[in-house]
């Protein structure tokens, strides 16, 4: 895996574990809040923030990310085997006259 991808990957797990904390930090320092009855901006963004905890507890989080780490080393690894595989003496017409 490169050094790129390693960043990409420890920024992505760190924003995702960021709006799983602040969503549980909004829905508890919201829930006694001054409601002003039907359409209150605030009842709507705490459903919004309980409808994704509930939709990222049903996602396979865990396994994706495993599955996006391995596949990126794979890659990694057969970058490097086609390097290897493509030095040929014919792919780079050495000529044996011995
Ligand atoms: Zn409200």
């Amino acid at each position: 895996m490169s050094k790129k991808n390693k960043v990409i990957a420890v920024l992505l797990s760190l924003l995702l574990a960021a709006a799983i904390l602040l969503s549980y930090d909004y829905i508890i320092e919201e829930t006694h809040h001054d409601c002003s009855g039907r359409e209150c901006p605030i009842c709507m963004q705490l459903e919004e923030a309980v409808q994704f905890l509930s939709t990222i507890k049903f996602v396979p989080v865990v396994p994706y990310i495993v599955a996006v780490f391995l596949v990126c080393m794979k890659k990694d690894r057969v970058q490097k085997e086609n390097e290897n595989r493509n030095n040929t003496l014919i792919t780079l017409k050495v000529e044996l006259l011995n």
